[in-house]
């Protein structure tokens, strides 16, 4: 599943649209997400405007233009929204395409093979009214995360770490896998409850954050999941990962044997050692 660090990675990749004039917009008319279609009528709003820039909020991608709209893209589990001339095959799985004017034609396209991802027009200026943008909390890579924001938020809360770092309207952007990764860093044990966190924790966190997510845009994402960025190059982060998909190897700080536990139906990664409860 793309992480906040592989969407961030597909936002740099897609910088060459900007400038281009969307000259067509095409859809497969299959559901993506909770089986809604693409909205066809209002992917058209956005034929003739120029593409300004490619922004990111946690996991969701905005391409904003020149007209009233932006276009809203969630890769959900198997998405890629990727570049391609418009003379290339289309892959399969290919749900949404837009045409790109230049001298020569480019095609936007956005494949998902599963389906779980969410391609959406929202008005620019009115994004927080959108249901999935509105519940996002500020971003994990800008959005000034820091001890103190995280211990006000963790504050009477009942759910364990592990939730608490994966709730998108606490930290937006978080995935499994830097969640785990994270709470290895600031060691703090996945199932301690929110509430107890300390404030030394809570600064340890949030540095482990920036970090966590900083080493895997430094490595180009991670391939877990077969990711590949925009321009098709493959990631390579999941050889610098800590703990997660590593049970039974030694945890890289103590030695001890790293555990495996799943958590709200979510593979966890830990050690057991040197992450406290
Ligand atoms: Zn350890």
């Amino acid at each position: 599943m793309p992480e906040l660090p592989e969407v961030e990675t597909i936002r740099r990749t897609l910088a060459p649209a900007v400038g281009a004039r969307i000259t067509s917009a095409w859809t497969s008319g299959m559901g993506l997400h909770m089986n809604r279609r693409p909205p066809r009528a209002k992917l058209q709003k956005l034929v003739g405007t120029t593409i300004t820039g490619v922004r990111r909020h946690g996991k969701y991608l905005l391409i904003d233009t020149d007209g009233p709209y932006a276009l809203l893209a969630h890769m959900g589990m198997t998405g890629r929204l990727r570049l391609h001339a418009a003379r290339e095959a289309r892959a399969p799985h290919t749900h949404v395409v837009f045409g790109l004017s230049g001298r020569s034609p480019r095609e936007l396209r956005y494949s998902d093979p599963r389906r779980f991802g969410q391609i959406d027009v929202v008005e620019r200026g009115k994004e927080r009214e959108h249901p999935a943008l509105g519940a996002l909390g500020p971003d994990a890579l800008e959005g000034n995360i820091d001890g103190d924001v995280l211990y006000a938020a963790s504050r009477k809360r009942k759910q364990t770490m592990k939730a608490f770092v994966l709730d998108q309207s606490v930290i937006a952007g978080m995935g499994n896998i830097y969640a785990s990764e994270a709470l290895w860093r600031a060691q703090v044990r996945p199932t301690k409850r929110a509430r107890l966190l300390t404030r030394a924790q809570a600064t340890a966190l949030a540095d482990a954050i920036h970090e966590v997510i900083a080493k895997s845009l430094d490595n180009g994402g991670t391939t877990l999941a077969d990711f590949v960025a925009a321009d098709g190059a493959v990631g390579e982060n999941a050889d610098h990962l800590w703990v997660y998909d590593r049970a039974g190897q030694p945890c890289p700080r103590c030695e001890a044997i790293i555990k495996r536990a799943v958590h709200q139906g979510r593979a966890t990664y830990y050690c057991p050692t040197c992450q406290t409860a």
